[in-house]
């Protein structure tokens, strides 16, 4: 870091991570100012508010901004209760920024477009790194910092439709795209009830997307739902069931299962979406000689970081997930065995760019296994490497909760074939034609029905 400058550590994003990092600045007496790119806290959660997480309080709140929240009165929530999405911000992250510590470090509407070093590019190396760091905001502004800590996430930044990683033919001026994890049983409700929606998809927005629909479907006739998914086996997303050891999880997974059995939705798989196109007014997708048509297409198709803005930096990026080279093994989906992710922190974070740290979601790149656990650990291990102390730095501890199948069940994201990892028993995906049943198989040429039978076989390729 380059402390020579005088200029604070500067926090890019405002959502629960970035919060987190504050608070442990904070505490450490570290000058700081964080910048968040909506008109107010966690602008990225504020969009999924009406979303219960699978993870109770107790996995939720970082430990200095508990500490930071008990010297104001602040009042604990019920530790075993699953919050809200909206919860997390009305009851720990806004009282968070009212703390006197935190309350006039945060600017809003302050997006950042670039960040680089001042006087110089990616390559001029002679006296870099002391160098401060220039981050410059849309607004064209521009403000010093002696260190920058990426606590951006994903959720600017969804993954494209088209089954090859790069948009789809006519994606990019397709109309009726929706973003992830819209309001279906509340203020988006009119879009969706009596018509049609495909959710394209295969991680945890894609399942309670389908879940909403469900339950609209059975409010509103005339409600269809689609499941596109790219891959051909559901097991993974259906996930862990009873032996999930975040109930939550586990039963988001079975509920869904339910309901694709019960014929309620439409599930299209092997399908690659190679076109987006509009035929009678809707959306048309198409893969090969099949189609799927729907009023609105639902991409829950996950996430990735965006590197644009910090491209003048020097990053050493893992070529598949976009992580750090030595965070990727440690949560890679493809190969990601059961149980926690190992504790790790600013030695695994750190860049050939001394002084820059993506955290929090962003940090895993495209691995849609992130628990919010893990970013705290990362905000209090960076934090302490930035004021100096490693000793604090390098003892990384971590409180994951055990899951009795795999902690990458059913992400918050639909790649990597198609949901995270695996491992252990899992139930075995046979696929039949699809019965005549309601809505199904309606105007999709070759459309499948995935069962998923009750015996299970050891799924293959993962726990080594
Ligand atoms: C629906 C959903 C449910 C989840 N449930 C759980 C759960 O139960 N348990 C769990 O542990 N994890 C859960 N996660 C995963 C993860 O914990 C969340 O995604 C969490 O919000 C990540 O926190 P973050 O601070 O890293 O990123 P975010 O919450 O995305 O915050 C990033 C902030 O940065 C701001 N920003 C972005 N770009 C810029 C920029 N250029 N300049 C300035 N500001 C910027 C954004 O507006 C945002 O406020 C869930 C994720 C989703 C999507």
């Amino acid at each position: 870091m380059s402390e020579q400058t005088g200029a604070p550590v500067v926090v890019i994003g405002a959502g629960p991570v970035g919060l987190a990092a504050a608070a442990h600045l904070a505490e450490r007496g570290v000058d700081f100012a964080v910048l968040e790119s909506g008109p107010s806290v966690a602008a990225a959660i504020e969009e999924w508010r009406h979303v219960k997480l699978f993870s109770p309080w107790r996995y939720d709140i970082d430990s200095a901004a508990r500490r930071l929240l008990e010297q104001s009165g602040w009042i604990e929530p019920d530790l075993a209760k699953l919050p809200t999405g909206g919860d997390l911000i009305d009851s720990y992250l806004a009282p968070l920024t009212k703390t006197p510590e935190l309350n006039d470090r945060i600017r809003y509407d302050a997006q950042v477009v670039a960040v680089t070093r001042v006087g110089f590019d990616r390559i001029r190396t002679t006296g870099r790194d002391a160098a401060p760091f220039l981050i410059r905001l849309a607004d064209g502004s521009e403000l010093l910092a002696s260190a920058v800590i990426d606590a951006a996430g994903t959720w600017r930044k969804p993954n494209v439709l088209g089954g090859s990683g790069i948009p789809a033919r006519g994606e990019l001026e397709a109309e009726g795209i929706a973003h992830a994890l819209p309001d279906v049983l509340g203020v988006d409700r009119d879009r969706f009830a009596g018509r049609r929606t495909a959710v394209v998809g295969a991680g945890h927005s894609a399942a309670t997307t389908l879940l909403d629909l469900g339950q609209l479907a059975d409010e509103v006739p005339g409600t269809e739902i689609v499941w596109v998914v790219r891959g051909t086996d559901q097991a993974r997303t259906y996930g862990g069931g009873e032996a999930d050891e975040l109930p939550a999880r586990g039963a988001l997974g079975s509920r869904l299962k339910k309901l694709v059995q019960s014929g309620h939705v439409e599930l299209v798989s092997s399908f690659r979406i190679e076109a987006i196109g509009r035929t009678g007014g809707r959306v048309q997708l198409t893969s090969g000689e099949r189609e799927v048509v729907a009023d609105t297409v639902i991409n829950s198709t996950g996430f990735r970081p965006d590197h644009d803005m910090v491209s003048e930096l020097r990053l050493d990026l893992d070529p598949i997930l976009g992580s750090t080279r030595a965070l990727a093994p440690l949560i890679d989906p493809n190969k990601h065995s059961c149980g926690t992710v190992p504790p790790h922190g600013v030695d695994e974070l750190a860049h050939p760019e001394p002084g820059y740290y993506a955290i929090g979601a962003k940090s895993y790149g495209r691995a849609p296994t992130f628990l919010l656990a893990t970013g705290y650990e990362q905000a209090r291990s960076v934090v302490a490497a930035l004021a100096g102390d490693w000793e604090a730095a390098r003892d990384v501890q971590l409180d994951l909760p055990e899951t009795g199948v795999c902690s990458s069940n059913l992400a918050y994201g639909g790649t990597a074939d198609e949901a995270g990892g695996c491992c252990g028993p899992a139930p075995r995906a046979v696929e039949v034609s699809a019965p005549a049943g309601r809505g199904l198989a309606t105007g999709i040429s070759g459309g499948l029905l995935t069962v998923i039978e009750d015996e299970t076989t050891k799924s293959s390729g993962c726990c080594g």
